[in-house]
C-alpha cells in the first residue's frame, strides 16, 4: 500500500514560501511525476490561475473554492498535489488524499496580521507529517522575521481593522518580534 504524506511550509509573508513550494513541484516534474497545483481563488493578487511567488517565479495551477474540489482534478495517477495560500482553505479533504496515497505538499502563513495564528493553520500544523517553518528578513532592522505587518495608509494597521478596506492603501512587510507594531493593543499574546 502506497502511504501519502503532509508537508506544511509556513512562515510570515515574503518567507520563501511559494518558493519553497515550486521548488518542490519542479523536482516532481523532473521526476515526471503526476502533479497538481492549486491555491484559493481569493488570492488574486496576481494573474488568475497561476502561483506566483515574489521573485516571479511562477507555475500554472487550479484555483479552488474549497479543499474538497481537489477531489474533481485528482485522479489514481496522481502522485502529488501542491498548495499555495492554505491559509485560506480548510481542513476537510487532505487526510483523505493522504491515505490515497498522494504527496501533498501546501504552503500557507501561519499566522495573520494581528500576530494570531491564522484560520485553519494551527489545524494543519498538527496534523502534518513534516513541517518547515521559514522566516523573512526584517525591513526595519534585518533580523530574522516571524511577523506580517500590515500597513495602512502609512502607518501600521489597527488590531481592530477589517480584513477588506475599501478605498486604503494597504500594504503587508516582514518584520521582527521586536519591530512588529500593532495598533490599539488589543494583541492578545502582549
Ligand atoms: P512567500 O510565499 O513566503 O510570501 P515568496 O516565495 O513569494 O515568499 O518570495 C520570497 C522572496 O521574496 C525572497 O526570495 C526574496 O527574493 C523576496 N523578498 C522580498 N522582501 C523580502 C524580505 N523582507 N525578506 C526576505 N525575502 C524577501
Ligand atoms: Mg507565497
Ligand atoms: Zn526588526
Amino acid at each position: 500500500m502506497k502511504i501519502g504524506r503532509i508537508e506544511a511550509i509556513v512562515g510570515p509573508m515574503f518567507a520563501g514560501k511559494t518558493e519553497e513550494l515550486l521548488r518542490r513541484l519542479k523536482r516532481m516534474e523532473y521526476a515526471h511525476k503526476n502533479v497538481i497545483l492549486f491555491k484559493p481563488d481569493i488570492d488574486t493578487r496576481y494573474e488568475e490561475s497561476y502561483v506566483v511567488s515574489h521573485n516571479k517565479n511562477k507555475s500554472l495551477c487550479v484555483c479552488l473554492k474549497k479543499s474538497v474540489d481537489m477531489f474533481n482534478y485528482v485522479t489514481d495517477k496522481t502522485d502529488a498535489i501542491f498548495i499555495d495560500e492554505f491559509q485560506f482553505l480548510d481542513d476537510e479533504s487532505f487526510i483523505a488524499l493522504k491515505r490515497r496515497g498522494i504527496r501533498i505538499v501546501l504552503s500557507g502563513l501561519d499566522k495573520d496580521f494581528r500576530g494570531e495564528p491564522f484560520g485553519v493553520m494551527p489545524n494543519v500544523l498538527a496534523l502534518a507529517d513534516e513541517v518547515l517553518k521559514l522566516r523573512a528578513v526584517c525591513v526595519k532592522c534585518g533580523a530574522d522575521a516571524n511577523c506580517t505587518q500590515r500597513i495602512i495608509n502609512n502607518s501600521p494597521a489597527s488590531y481592530n481593522d477589517p480584513i477588506i478596506l475599501v478605498g486604503a492603501t494597504d500594504s503587508y512587510e516582514a518584520r521582527c518580534d521586536a519591530c512588529f507594531e500593532i495598533k490599539d493593543k488589543k494583541y492578545k499574546y502582549e
